[in-house]
């Protein structure tokens, strides 16, 4: 047997079976002990550590509308939807702070999460997060399709709460006044509006382990994510006061809001008739029921009372997102030239070369970034060393030229 000297005090291992064994005057200490400890010393203070949360000021919804406009074109209706559901949701949470020194509420102001609708690339991501980036709280975007019930493989939607938390670094109070943005709602829908008998994994009971964090619960989570697992130290997190946007393309959803108005046409009570609806842009009458009648089940869509949609980006628009946004990708562009000295311009032509390309190649505005780059990469990478060159303005025939000669195919969507 190893003398008492020779184990670790804390594993009981002996000197053999560590790489190190520190002495102290009572005892020793092995490195895998000291590794663990330091560990667990880091997320207690950060646990522990004072409140880094800021009161952020209520701004109202037109100043927060205001804010949106310059990062985010067009999608008019879903700005000002957003701004009034954003400023309701700090409001009551301001009212419940100021609440909690008296001995009743008379009152109290339900949630209002939001689930905004709208093809990919159409600023749903941007939206939530220059919300979350303007308040200057938390922020988190999840992938609805990488979540599954608990016990099959994928991650337990508690570890949404987990991209949370590290984003607030672990200020678990902070957290709790954080925005989460769930992607690809529309993924974890049923496959029909009937409940089914047989297991759906990654939609029914998915929605349905949603719910709980929609409607406002403690939940445990796992500080790292992933799986739960039983030995697991957990952090418990009121999902109270944090604002949930989901946001889904909803491929399809046209026909069931149609299907839906031809309804009420025919029937009595519209108000809108046949003439009156805008066939290319159906999204605009999105309803709670035909996200029901799409798969997300009746609570989920309870859960998510702000229904808002985006509008297609249509050519005016790329362009303007190319050089209007107070990040304007084209604005980007230029402060990189102008690091090296050079003045970068580009024609109305190049512009609308860009746009073409983008809509040509099924990109959208997530197209723009690579075309501009592929474009621009030949002089990025020689203009640096030529301290001849002070300035490049980009037409349509060098943007063409650029683009043939990097292999333009690489970027043209399947
Ligand atoms: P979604 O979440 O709807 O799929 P994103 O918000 O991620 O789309 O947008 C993709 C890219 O296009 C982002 O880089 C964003 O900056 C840009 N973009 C999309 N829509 C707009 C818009 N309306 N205004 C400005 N930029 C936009």
């Amino acid at each position: 047997m190893a003398k008492q000297g020779d184990i670790c005090s804390f594993c009981g291992r002996s000197r053999e079976e560590t790489d190190i064994l520190i002495a102290g005057l009572h005892g020793n200490i092995c490195g895998d002990c000291v590794e663990q400890a330091v560990m667990i010393l880091k997320e207690e203070r950060l646990l522990k550590s004072p409140s880094k949360i800021k009161h952020f000021k209520l701004l109202k919804p037109a100043e927060i509308k205001h804010h949106l406009d310059q990062y985010v074109i067009g999608q008019e209706d879903a700005k000002r939807i957003l701004s009034v559901a954003v400023y309701n949701h700090y409001k009551r949470i301001a009212d419940k702070e100021k609440s909690l020194n008296k001995k009743k509420q008379e009152i109290e102001i339900e949630k209002s999460n939001i689930i905004i609708v709208g093809e990919t690339g159409t600023g749903k991501t941007l939206l939530a997060r220059t919300i979350a980036r303007m308040l200057d709280v938390p922020f988190a975007i999840a992938d609805a399709t990488i979540l599954t019930e608990a016990g099959y493989v994928g991650e337990d939607v508690e570890s949404i709460l987990s991209r949370l938390l590290q984003a607030s670094d672990y200020n678990v109070e902070a957290a709790e006044k954080g925005i989460v943005f769930i992607d690809e709602i529309d993924k974890i829908a049923r496959k029909s509006d009937n409940p089914s008998i047989t297991r759906d994994v990654s939609g029914e009971g998915v929605q349905q382990a949603l719910l709980k964090l929609l409607e406002g619960s403690v939940v445990n989570v796992p500080p790292h994510g992933g799986r739960k697992h039983p030995e697991q130290k957990m952090i418990q997190i009121n999902t109270e006061n944090i604002l949930f946007i989901a946001g889904g393309a909803f491929d399809g959803i046209e026909k069931i809001i149609a299907s839906r108005m031809r309804a009420n046409v025919i029937g009595y009570g519209s108000h809108k008739s046949k003439d009156t609806v805008d066939k290319s842009n159906m999204l605009q009458y999105i309803a709670p029921p035909d996200l029901k009648k799409y798969g997300l089940i009746p609570e989920i869509v309870g859960r998510l009372p702000v229904v808002t949609f985006l509008n297609p980006l249509d050519r005016q628009a790329l362009k303007r997102i190319l050089t209007e946004p107070k990040n304007a990708l084209v604005k980007q562009f230029v402060k990189l030239f102008e690091m090296d000295g050079i003045k970068l311009s580009f024609t109305d032509g190049a512009l609308d070369f860009v746009v073409e390309k983008s809509i040509d190649f099924k990109l959208g505005a997530r197209g723009l970034r690579s075309i501009l780059e592929a474009i621009l990469n030949d002089a990025m990478f020689e203009l640096p060393s030529d301290s001849t060159t002070k300035t490049l303005k980009v037409t349509r025939a060098y943007a063409s030229e650029k683009l043939r000669k990097n292999n333009l195919a690489k970027l043209r969507v399947a």
